[in-house]
């Protein structure tokens, strides 16, 4: 039963694929068309089935990792981008890094905003006051900032 499945499934793929190089241009023309009219639907049902799939993460981080394999001057470069381009920022949390780990400043154990129990980040209003900061947790952090630095 599972083997003639299989072969009707074959057959029917065969089909598609003749069917595909017989009539190229009139099947991309098709699909281009129906592209054009159904962006939103379509690009709905590529994130659902990207989020349905149970092993997105570990496909991403294969193909992160391979991207980054092949790309690795792009990074260091973006790297020392983000370095010039975020000094003050790498300055006061390196100084606060020091001022916990000194036990200068205390970290909480709690957001300030939520009061969750977490291990909060030192949110810089300012970066000119390094020990200045608001103790956040990763979900209010994100919300403040677009890009989180673990302090
Ligand atoms: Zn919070």
């Amino acid at each position: 039963m599972k083997q003639y499945v299989n072969d009707e499934i074959e057959k029917k793929r065969e089909y598609t694929r003749n069917y595909y190089y017989k009539n190229r241009e009139k099947v991309l023309k098709i699909r281009e068309e129906y592209r054009k009219n159904n962006k939103e639907k379509i690009s709905l049902s590529a994130s659902l089935r990207r989020l349905s799939d149970p092993n997105r993460f570990e496909k991403n981080r294969i193909h992160h990792r391979n991207w980054a394999s092949n790309n690795k001057e792009k990074i260091s470069e973006k790297n020392k981008r983000w370095r010039d381009e975020n000094k003050e920022k790498r300055n006061a949390n390196a100084k606060l890094r020091y001022a916990i780990n000194s036990a200068k400043i205390m970290r909480p154990n709690i957001c300030s905003q939520c009061n969750v129990e977490c291990k909060p980040h030192g949110h810089h209003e300012d970066y000119n006051k390094p020990l200045n900061v608001i103790w956040l947790c990763q979900a209010c952090h994100s919300r403040k900032s677009p890009r989180t630095v673990e302090v």
